[in-house]
């Protein structure tokens, strides 16, 4: 299943949508708009917090004196903060930077995945309202070519979305469906492309015909709790409680990424 630990950059993650002010009580209002205009208020926050919780956590395996004894006399580093350009050998500092990469990539991910783990499981304590919101409208950043060749290579989640989804065959038409869903996905992708998908199994009393044999993507919607959500789904209280520790933890693993580029 794709989560933010294990996806690259796609247009799936500009859906990465809604985050809760600290301290704020969950938003009532499940509104597309609301959850869109909050993303716009918090993320720096939430960001920054991300960044200043990695700095405190390299600073516990920062050497203590690390420059005392050092052989290198010409050394003018005066901020020995993490990014500096440290002499490749020889250094204490530059083996803290390494010591940090393997930390940030080793324990401290553990520790986030782990987190994330249990993010995942709190969903547990919401049930579908039976909308039938996500069968009706979908979205994928690949086309139903694409999603069939992914297919054939294994990929199991567009073996999965292909087994019960097809395609509109017009924008109008998935418009039509959900047009408050289907105006901000698009204001969201911006000039990326998407495809509008719906599931034919879906009854005319909004009931699943195939419950017991649905496959695992429907089975575990939603996918990720950074996920627009149609503003029916009774999963938003769930995005409501855990979407600021998400987000949170979205960004500590986008700073590793960069952590990692900067000094390995
Ligand atoms: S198979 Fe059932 S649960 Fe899955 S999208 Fe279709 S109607 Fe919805
Ligand atoms: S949109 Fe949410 S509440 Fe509605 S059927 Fe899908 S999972 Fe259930």
């Amino acid at each position: 299943m794709s989560n933010f630990f294990t996806t690259g950059g796609n247009n799936s993650e500009k859906q990465n949508l809604f985050i809760k002010k600290e301290n704020e009580e969950p938003k009532k209002d499940n509104s597309l708009n609301g959850q869109y205009n909050e993303l716009k208020d918090n993320y720096e926050q939430i960001f920054i917090e991300a960044a200043e919780s990695i700095r405190k956590e390299l600073d516990t395996i920062k050497p203590e004196n690390p420059c005392d004894g050092c052989s290198h006399k010409d050394c003018k580093i005066e901020n020995k903060e993490i990014f500096a350009p440290y002499p490749p050998t020889g250094c204490k500092l530059r083996e803290w930077q390494m010591q940090a990469i393997t930390h940030l990539t080793g324990d401290y991910r553990t520790k986030l995945k782990a987190a994330y783990k249990a993010i995942m499981d709190k969903k547990g304590d919401y049930e579908c309202n039976r909308c039938g919101a996500c069968c009706k409208l979908a979205v994928s950043e690949y086309s139903y070519t694409q999603l069939k060749q992914r297919a054939m290579k294994g990929d199991k989640f567009s073996e999965d979305f292909i087994s019960v989804f097809v395609p509109y065959e017009t924008e109008e038409e998935a418009r039509a469906v959900n047009p408050e869903y289907f105006e901000l996905l698009n204001r969201l992708v911006q000039d990326d492309r998407i495809y509008y998908y719906h599931c034919p199994k879906i009854g005319s009393d909004n009931l699943c015909t195939i419950y017991e044999d649905r496959p695992s993507i429907c089975r575990d919607y939603p996918h990720n709790p950074l996920k627009l959500l149609p503003s029916e789904c009774s999963f938003n209280e769930w995005k409501n409680e855990v979407s600021h520790q998400a987000m949170l933890l979205k960004a500590k693993t986008d700073i590793i990424s960069y952590y990692k580029e900067k000094l390995g």
